[in-house]
């Protein structure tokens, strides 16, 4: 397997260079413990000059044929998929992903994104409205300017993807901001733009922190957009801060996801789906199967399976090919996690397995947490709160109407899961659930075509598909007088 290889420095205007104060930010390797390399911490100043670089560019890439701009993301999505063994290697050194996930999916839904949106460039199409006699009116989607995007730590190469795909191919330029956290997938990312060709400025990469860089992006006045995706605590903040110059916000936030399993459920593949859709990527995700709501006449078979699988998970070295659960991707985050086990146990929960780090000594340095399952009531911390981590509270029901009251008893609404043969119940659920998204006899399905975000406290806007392409642009309506009488208003 080849080398990871990685930038360090800010990407602006076309050039790698080191922030503006000199400061610097450690990366660690959630595995080891061990500093991976010091990345540049842009400040507000470093986040100015891009978007001023962004801005100099956006005429040049907006006026491009929109094929062209199609040809070069097709061309950036083959070359990431020319390097998938040294991307993925570097996903799993930043994050802990296991590698195997990172060949499997990481990489290939990156290459997919791009590919996707490179296929769209050229298929952005306006619309002609029947309006009064005599005039005509269409209507042309405009590219926005210049995009800020914030990236979390979670899956930081398939987000950047998500973000720069739709955003570029619609004509707009880039300012992003992976998080400190994870940046070095985004930063080679970068490396490849610029050896596809695209114009220089087009895309500019500022590594930093939130509360710095961050809030910089939110409050510019230069930029038009703002794609975020992180806790909905930030995202609020987004909000406010982009108010000065009413950006146009786009937020992809927290989850609850509850994933419910029916008594006519195909047993075996519900526990492995449910155990994919919260144990996948240490259940750092958003769209997490975080609630898992069973009907009780099935819980403790159920109960059995799952929580025997959840034990067999082999944690270990991300990079080991064998390796299915890595740690957490940092160490604060581990004692969030582990702080929930606590109020598992003061809020009257029950531990079914887990709850701590693993021990052992090659995973000793690692950020790891156990598979956790835990029994709550509905109306504990741990039935509510978004964790973020590999840990799954069940809650069980008697009626559909429980059921469906359980899965929209949290403020949020991203992803959800049902698990049932009965067709009729699956799409009345699929209606009534409060989500942006729900699994049928599946999980945590994503593709660049379907639609992605919440309603609720999960945010607002779409990425990916069509609806992708209307985030980035922005309607412009002409009228043409064809053959209409002016009304006699105002004549002399
Ligand atoms: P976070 O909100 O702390 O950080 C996300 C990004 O925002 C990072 O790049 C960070 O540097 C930046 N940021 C932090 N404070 C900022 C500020 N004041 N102004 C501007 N930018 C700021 O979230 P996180 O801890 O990195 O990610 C985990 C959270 O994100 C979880 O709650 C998870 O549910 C959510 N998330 C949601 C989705 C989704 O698609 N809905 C996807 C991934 C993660």
């Amino acid at each position: 397997m080849s080398t990871a290889t990685y930038q360090t420095k800010l990407l602006i205007g076309g050039q790698w260079v080191d922030s503006v104060s000199g400061e610097t930010i450690p990366v660690t390797n959630p595995y080891t413990g061990q500093t991976i390399c010091n990345i540049a911490a842009a400040q507000a100043a470093d986040v100015d000059l891009a978007v001023e670089a962004a801005a100099r560019a956006a005429p040049g890439w907006a006026a491009l044929p929109a094929h062209e701009r199609g040809r070069l993301l097709l061309k950036l999505a083959d070359k990431i998929e020319a390097e998938t063994q040294n991307l993925a290697r570097l996903e799993a050194t930043d994050t802990g992903h296991p590698i195997r996930d990172c060949l499997s999916l990481d990489v290939p839904r990156t290459v997919l994104c791009f590919r996707y949106f490179g296929g769209m460039a050229d298929k952005l199409e306006g619309s002609v409205i029947p309006v009064d006699a005599g005039f005509l009116n269409y209507v042309q989607r405009e590219p926005i300017g210049v995009v800020g995007a914030i990236v979390p730590w979670n899956f930081p190469l398939m987000f950047t993807s998500w973000k720069m795909g739709p955003a570029l191919a619609a004509g707009n330029t880039v300012v992003i901001k992976p998080s400190e956290i994870t940046p070095l997938s985004t930063l080679r990312i970068g490396e490849l733009i610029q050896e596809v060709g695209f114009p220089d400025g087009v895309v500019n990469i500022v590594t930093g922190y939130g509360h710095t860089a961050g809030t910089r992006i939110a409050e510019h006045p230069g930029i038009g957009k703002i794609s975020f995706t992180g806790s909905t605590a930030t995202g609020r903040r987004i909000v406010e801060m982009s108010a000065g110059n009413l950006k146009k916000v786009q937020l992809e936030l927290g989850g609850k996801g509850p994933n419910i399993i029916f008594p006519d459920a195909n047993m075996p593949a519900a526990v492995g789906g449910s155990a994919f859709a919260i144990f996948h990527n240490q259940g750092q995700a958003c769209i997490a199967g975080s609630r898992i709501i069973i009907h009780e006449d099935i819980a403790e078979e159920f109960l059995e399976r799952f929580v025997a699988l959840a034990k067999s998970i082999r944690l270990g070295d991300p990079l080991d090919p064998e390796t299915e659960m890595g740690p957490l991707t940092s160490k604060v985050h581990q004692e969030r996690v582990l702080a929930f086990v606590e109020v598992t146990r003061e809020q009257g929960g029950t531990i079914l397995t887990g709850g701590k780090h693993p021990g052992g000594d090659d995973l000793a340095n690692g950020y790891f947490v156990e598979p956790t399952i835990v029994r709550a009531k509905a109306s504990d911390r741990v039935a509510r709160e978004e964790v973020f981590g590999p840990f799954v509270t069940v809650l069980t029901f008697k009626t559909d109407e429980e059921a469906l009251e359980i899965a929209n008893g949290t403020d949020y609404g991203l992803g959800a899961g049902l698990w049932t043969q009965d067709l009729t119940r699956a799409h009345r659920f699929a209606k009534n659930i409060y989500a942006g998204m729900v699994w049928i006899n599946c999980y945590k399905r994503v593709h660049p075509g379907s639609p992605f975000g919440g309603v609720g406290m999960s945010g607002y806007g779409r990425e990916m598909g069509f609806e992708a392409m209307r985030e980035y642009t922005q309607p412009k309506s002409v009228w043409v007088n064809v053959d209409a009488q002016l009304p006699p208003f105002y004549k002399r």
